[in-house]
């Protein structure tokens, strides 16, 4: 059950529209230590009410109120300043805290929290987060020399200064914990979104966009992929007849259609381990594996026929007809540019004989 509401977790968050891997981040841990900070300043609220110690019960009630204005930036996406203040509201309270109650109950671990959370989370530019590390690490040498020679204004009794020195070595060690484990969790989404990118990159890069076919470029990899394999394989070469005069009858847009009815045609009616590319504007390459040059032409033939006889729907222009014409050739591995070379030479002796032919 956790293993599926984990991934439906990580799905809804890919769904969000972040605009870069830091904004994730930011989301994540902000929302976490909203969170997080609520129900420790609630927590302190009870104790504090229940020990009826005034000052803190008010220094809470601030807090919980920044904490809402800190709510209505995050909802507005605005995680930067969200965690700005969020850092900020942590170091002003540690910081009255030890002025008031001394050092004693650990709260110096709070410190050590938001110094981790602006270690590892963007919320401001590397220098800005330098310059506030210093500021927190000068904050704790004054709170320890003040603490060392002046006693604090309010004393805790000696039972609930234990239980709250309890209480903050748990805050500090679990608020690390949780920000150790954000940070491992988005790196591990960021690498997952940086491999899907790289893939989908790839892909642009080898297939056609209009047609989703393989384009030329990807030729040479399946090539590689064929060698050391002792079986016929012929190639042929497909070329739409008077494509000139359909873009110039019907316009472009109505040509770009008819490309994209030919490739899931030629999909749909050849084998799954036929090849299919887009080799130039209206000209397709199909290398057919574990065929001889005749089951190749009567394919390919089957292939034009159909063709003859199916009525293309068009969006824009009603229903047209086409016809192809084809050269087929033997594919030696050895040498690929021969081959297509000569699948083309029998692709312009149709061309020249009529074409809507099938010629090897
Ligand atoms: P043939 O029967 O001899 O093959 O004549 P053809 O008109 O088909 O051949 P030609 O080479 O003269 O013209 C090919 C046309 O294909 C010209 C070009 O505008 C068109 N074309 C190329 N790529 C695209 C494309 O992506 N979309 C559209 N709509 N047309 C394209
Ligand atoms: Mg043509
Ligand atoms: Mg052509």
């Amino acid at each position: 059950m956790f293993h599926k509401l984990g991934a439906n977790f990580i799905a809804n968050l890919l769904k969000q529209p972040f605009q870069q891997e830091d904004e994730l981040c930011l989301y994540l841990i902000s929302y976490a230590s909203l969170i997080f900070c609520v129900v420790i300043h609630l927590f302190f609220l009870i104790c504090y009410l229940v020990q009826r110690i005034q000052f803190f019960v008010f220094l809470n009630c601030g807090s919980l109120l920044v904490y809402i204005v800190v709510f209505l930036f995050l909802k507005g996406k605005k995680y930067k300043p969200g965690g700005f203040i969020i850092t900020i509201e942590a170091t002003l309270y540690a910081s009255i805290w030890a002025y008031m109650c001394g050092i004693s109950s650990y709260i110096i671990g709070y410190f050590l929290l938001i110094i981790v959370m602006l270690t590892l989370f963007p919320y401001g530019t590397a220098n800005i987060r330098r310059i506030m590390v210093l500021i927190i690490l000068g904050v704790i040498t004054l709170l320890g020399l003040y603490g060392a020679h002046t006693p604090p204004p309010i004393v805790f009794s000696e039972s609930f200064n234990h239980f709250i020195t309890m209480v903050n070595i748990y805050i500090m060690l679990i608020g690390t914990i949780i920000e150790i484990s954000i940070n491992t969790f988005v790196q591990f989404i960021i690498s997952g979104v940086k491999e899907g990118r790289l893939v989908e990159l790839a892909s642009q890069i080898y297939t056609d966009p209009l047609t989703g076919l393989y384009n030329r470029r990807y030729t040479e990899i399946y090539f590689n992929t064929l060698k050391n394999q002792d079986q016929h394989i012929c190639v042929a070469i497909l070329d739409i007849d008077d494509f000139k005069q359909i873009n110039d009858t019907y316009g472009h847009p109505c040509g770009d259609e008819i490309l994209v009815f030919l490739s899931h045609f030629l999909q749909s009616n050849l084998r799954k381990t036929d090849r299919i590319f887009r080799w130039g504007g209206e000209e397709f390459l199909i290398i057919m594996e574990n065929v001889t040059i005749d089951d190749a032409q009567s394919v390919m033939d089957k292939l034009r026929s159909k063709l003859v006889e199916t009525e293309i729907k068009t969006k824009q222009k009603g229903t047209l007809g086409l016809t192809v014409t084809v050269g087929v050739a033997p594919f030696d591995l050895a040498n690929p540019d021969a081959s297509i070379e000569a699948s083309d030479k029998n692709l312009y002796i149709g061309k020249r004989n009529g074409k809507n032919q099938v010629v090897i």
